[in-house]
């Protein structure tokens, strides 16, 4: 398993609306594809941030991560190790692309190469020709269109060879004709690099139609505790 979670919780207090994720179980093989299904404040984003190492849960019985215990890491504070593990083993497509605009496409693509410590200039021209912006490398992200933008943060979140892939939304900020395109290059390309893929979305039905397993998490409004509750299970 890629990855491999139980008992796994994330809590926000705040006085007007305490909300917990909840991850009773949940696991992810090498190379699987998976789009999270939630309507908005479901705690997509949540999952996504811990599952990116961002962001701690409050509590852990598993969480395992290529073969790391990440439980233990952040129960041991090892900030270091986990961010390394980010840099080597996670790309993340962000709602917006997150392209640095004073960078070339070329540079903003070869970034997460570099943070990872490998660069390789012939992936970088190869992802772009792949996603049909090669044409593109010698531009600033402001010369591109919105589609070509989306297909660039996707090269960027694959050039380091990540494991595992996350997209928060990834086609928030296009077209609804572009949004088919997005999901199917993410997953054409995933598949190509041998990296799993999650996809955290609000329409379940277009990823679905694009040949996503999709798994919907349930929400349970606020109960006595005050608490609304929202659980991702999967084994
Ligand atoms: P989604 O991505 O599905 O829209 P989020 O993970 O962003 O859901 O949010 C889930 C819930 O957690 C929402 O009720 C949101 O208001 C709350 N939330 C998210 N981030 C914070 C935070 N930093 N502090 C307090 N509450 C938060
Ligand atoms: P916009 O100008 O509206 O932002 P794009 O620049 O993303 O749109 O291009 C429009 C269309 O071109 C999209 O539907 C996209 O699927 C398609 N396209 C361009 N290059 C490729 C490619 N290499 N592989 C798949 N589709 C591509």
């Amino acid at each position: 398993m890629l990855l491999s979670l139980r008992g796994v919780r994330r809590a926000y207090r705040g006085d007007a609306a305490p909300f917990a994720l909840e991850v009773p179980a949940f696991d992810l093989a090498e190379g699987e594809v998976l789009a999270l299904a939630g309507p908005s404040g479901s705690g997509k984003s949540t999952l996504l941030m811990m599952l990116a190492l961002a962001a701690p849960p409050d509590a852990a019985e598993r969480f395992d991560f290529a073969g790391q215990d990440i439980a233990r890491h952040w129960k041991l504070g090892r900030g270091d190790a986990l961010a390394d593990l980010r840099a080597r083993r996670i790309g993340v497509v962000p709602q917006t692309g997150g392209l640095l605009p004073f960078l070339t496409v070329e540079a903003n693509i070869g970034l997460t190469q570099r943070i990872a410590g490998r660069t390789d200039a012939d992936r970088v021209r190869l992802l772009a020709e792949e996603l049909g912006i090669a044409a593109q490398l010698r531009k600033r992200p402001a010369e591109l269109s919105v589609g070509q933008r989306q297909r660039a943060a996707i090269a960027r979140a694959l050039a380091h060879r990540p494991a595992l892939v996350l997209a928060d939304e990834p086609t928030a900020s296009v077209h609804p004709e572009l949004a088919d395109a997005v999901l199917t290059l993410l997953k054409r390309e995933c598949a190509a690099a041998g990296a799993a893929l999650l996809v955290a979305t609000h329409d379940p039905a277009r990823a679905e139609r694009l040949g996503y397993p999709v798994l919907a998490c349930r929400t349970h409004a606020p109960g006595a505790d005050g608490i609304a509750r929202s659980v991702f299970e999967r084994v």
